[in-house]
């Protein structure tokens, strides 16, 4: 075997030289500067019209639109029940590798829907999917000018911020403090506030991921970035500030979950899971981010502090931009990846909070024993709680109404579904605050681990 080349690249590069001379379609396994992304997307649009349909979340500080490109049997619509997903590409500008994926990835999602693959339909029937293939268009455009200057090319940040170099990825509202905070106090575990004024405090690319964040119900997500070969997973901020900048593992509530979920991604990607790659090794190619090194005001932790989705963060290539003889090889190696993990968004607990005359009840809490992490009801009244297998305690409450509690079994497939009728508090307790900054009765501390892995 060639010295450094792992059995799927070796396969590429044959198939590769396999294609060389024959004719290869317009879109495949090329770089797309901003005019061919959204060409690309609106082309997915119109081969695909039904199940499809591309939106705008605000724009860059450069006036680029940040395009999504949906896919779901209703497009546009949230159907209760139905889970919300994303795909976040190219957040750090100089790091291409998602974007293309993503890219890919949707075209790959309509032509198999139409040639009727199975696994695929049901993704796109029972899921809303949502793909920004480019967080960071400024960036990107910036990078690509450079790699295209020539092989010296040695910008290794050039492009990684925005248009005014600002590193997206340092850029959200910091609530690891406050959270690391509420631990110990016993206050609030999900849907920390926002800080004053915090709209004023980020870039515009930003504000309109988290504007888009809280216009969708989001359940699980991942964020695409490249320079090493990882599934990296929450928290990225370490728990003690003396000791940032020192590799300490800051557990989630969630922390078995998060590594269920990066595995699902680092084993079915084609060379994730043997942990050696780009010089690091990485014990089955997962890590927890304070665990590698801690980061401040990351999109994963805020995603978990802020919303009701668990995001992972997947490093993809060595080469932060790869040339597009690499593409064919990285698509082969992601592709089984990018599915797995969109599929894990149907597994846990599912189901409806209804009052007693079935209107449905948004906003209402639902707490698992054991899990020091809350979830809420979108508007629609629907909530989706992911889960590993297991026998839980669940409790949903609501201002106004009695808790309601009950047990359930959560299996290996596809979400258990469990609704819940709340009845309304007796008069005379109505005044009693019960929403925020509650003990939660039904929980159970989950260990500081402060050491290294
Ligand atoms: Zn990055």
């Amino acid at each position: 075997m060639v010295r450094g080349w792992t059995t799927p690249q070796l396969g590429a590069l044959l198939l590769g030289l396999l294609l060389l001379g024959t004719p290869a379609s317009p879109s495949d396994f090329q770089h797309h500067r901003y005019d061919e992304l959204v060409r690309a997307l609106l082309a997915v649009h119109s081969q695909c019209p039904y199940i499809s349909r591309v939106y705008s979340i605000g724009r860059s500080a450069e006036g680029r639109h940040l395009y999504v490109l949906e896919v779901s049997d209703n497009p546009g619509v949230h159907e209760p029940l139905e889970p919300e997903f994303k795909y976040v590409g190219n957040m750090h500008g100089n790091e291409v590798l998602g974007r293309e994926l993503l890219i890919k990835f949707a075209e790959f999602l309509c032509e198999e829907y139409r040639a009727g693959n199975h696994r695929i339909m049901q993704l796109v029937h029972d899921t809303r999917i949502h793909i920004l293939p480019s967080m960071n268009p400024d960036g990107y455009e910036v990078a690509a000018r450079q790699v295209q200057e020539g092989p010296e090319f040695n910008g290794y940040l050039v492009g990684r911020g925005n248009s005014r170099e600002i590193d997206l990825n340092r850029n959200f509202p910091d609530l690891n403090a406050l959270m690391y905070y509420y631990e110990k106090t016993n206050g609030r575990n999900h849907h920390l506030p926002l800080p004053d004024n915090w709209e004023q405090q980020v870039e515009p690319e930003t504000l309109a991921v988290i504007k888009w964040m809280q216009n969708y119900n989001f359940v699980l997500s991942a964020n695409l970035h490249g320079g090493a070969v990882v599934a990296n997973y929450p928290f990225d901020k370490s728990r003690d500030p003396r000791i940032r900048g020192r590799t300490t593992y800051a557990a989630s509530p969630d922390d078995k979950l998060f590594k269920k979920l990066a595995k699902a991604y680092s084993y079915a990607h084609s060379w994730m899971y043997k942990g050696w790659n780009c010089g690091d090794y990485f014990d089955e190619g997962i890590t927890n981010g304070a665990s590698w090194y801690s980061l401040s005001k990351g999109m994963q932790d805020f995603n978990y502090l802020y919303t009701n989705c668990f995001e992972i963060t997947l490093e993809l290539s060595c080469n932060k931009f790869p040339p597009a003889s690499a593409l064919p090889g990285e698509w082969l190696g992601n592709r089984e990846a990018l599915v797995s993990y969109l599929e894990q968004v149907h597994h846990g607990i599912k189901g409806m909070v209804y009052d007693e005359n079935n209107n449905p009840i948004g906003d209402a809490e639902v707490s698992v024993s054991g899990v020091n992490h809350d979830v809420t009801s979108g508007v629609d009244g629907d909530y989706f709680r992911l889960l590993l297998p297991g026998t839980y305690t669940v409790t949903t409450t609501a201002p106004g109404y009695l808790p309601s509690t009950t047990t359930v079994t959560v299996g290996p497939a596809e979400a258990t579904q469990l609704h819940f009728y709340l009845k309304p508090l007796p008069k005379q307790t109505l005044n009693i605050k019960q929403h925020h900054g509650k003990k939660n009765l039904s929980s159970t501390k989950v260990p500081l681990n402060l050491g290294p892995r």
